[in-house]
């Protein structure tokens, strides 16, 4: 291997610190608390642990957490009930409801009901069109980590060559609107693009969110190139059992790449930790409050 290997665990510890340091700061001299609500409808059980983990690191940071639970057979109108009434109430400062939802809710309705100052997701159409437009917005958690982490390994990312493989709403997409933000030249690839490796060939930032366990290979690595691996799949281990991977086939492209996010252990751990970071980032706007610096777009 002769990548760096940029270690989100110990970043994404790292931006939970500084979270931390805010919200103490934020109690002491305004008297203020942060507060996340996540909602989670149904019993799906990867959605389970994922607010789980959400609850226990909103509150080791300092924050409040308020955890709602709804049945898997909760009308759409419930939903939007609660929604509405956690826009309305002002110890939250963020809302998340937790994707998917049961088929019989228009997830789209229910994320537009957020209001968008307190959509730390960024899902929010609103600002979803303040993103594209490169004004202030809420920036969708995990390529707001994949964007912390190319700064601080790269620096001044201006005129670099940045595909992002995958173009979903929740990663590809606000990615590389925030790449072209940094002033790289952004190819957004996906599976209609015509000679994937010679584009991905091209990158010297490669940012892959496909969901295809180990699809890139090290000969599509530009030698040099900085590659972040949002993919998480699960694949069976020879000697049984299961393990976690990327996108990205580690091994190979590591004795290319510059640097490389490993799977597990890389983009994973920041996801969460942006989410605290866009609540602190609500409050503050809440409440007319400088933002915390390095912990927004
Ligand atoms: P989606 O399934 O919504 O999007 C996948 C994208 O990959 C689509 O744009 C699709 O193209 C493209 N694609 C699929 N197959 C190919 C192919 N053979 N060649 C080129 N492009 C292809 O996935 P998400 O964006 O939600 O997630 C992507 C991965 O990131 C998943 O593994 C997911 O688990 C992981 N993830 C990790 C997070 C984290 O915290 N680390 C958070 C969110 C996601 P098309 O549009 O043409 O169909």
């Amino acid at each position: 291997m002769t990548a760096t290997r940029i270690d989100g665990k110990a970043f994404a510890a790292n931006v939970r610190a500084q979270v931390a340091t805010h919200v103490a700061r934020l109690r002491e001299e305004h008297g203020i608390t942060p507060g996340l609500a996540v909602v989670l409808v149904g019993e799906d059980p990867a959605s389970q642990v994922y607010v789980r983990n959400k609850g226990k690191q909103t509150a080791e940071a300092g924050m409040a957490s308020f955890e709602h639970k709804l049945e898997m057979t909760t009308p759409e109108a419930e939903l939007l009930d609660l929604v509405a009434r956690l826009n309305a109430d002002p110890a939250v400062h963020g809302i998340l409801v937790q994707l998917p939802l049961p088929d019989h809710i228009d997830a789209d309705k229910v994320i537009n009901t957020i209001d968008p100052a307190k959509d730390v997701d960024g899902f929010h159409i609103s600002n979803v069109g303040l993103l594209g437009t490169g004004q202030k917005s809420m920036v969708p958690c995990t390529p707001l980590g994949c964007l912390m982490m190319l700064r601080d390994h790269l620096g001044d990312l201006s005129g670099l060559n940045a595909v992002v493989l995958g173009r979903s709403n929740i990663v590809g997409k606000p990615m590389a609107q925030l790449l072209l933000g940094e002033s790289c030249t952004v190819t957004i690839a996906h599976s209609r693009t015509r000679d994937l490796p010679d584009v991905v060939r091209g990158a010297d930032i490669l940012v892959a969110a496909v969901g295809r366990p180990q699809m890139v290979p090290g000969d599509w690595i530009k030698p040099g190139a900085t590659v972040i691996d949002v993919g998480i799949n699960r694949i069976d281990k020879p000697e049984g059992g299961t393990r976690l991977v990327g996108d990205v086939d580690f091994d190979s492209a590591a004795a290319v790449a510059g640097a490389i996010t490993p799977v597990p252990g890389g983009v994973g751990p920041m996801t969460i930790a942006c989410l605290l970071a866009n609540t602190v980032t609500a409050c503050c706007r809440a409440h007319g409050l400088s933002e915390p610096e390095g912990l927004t777009a």
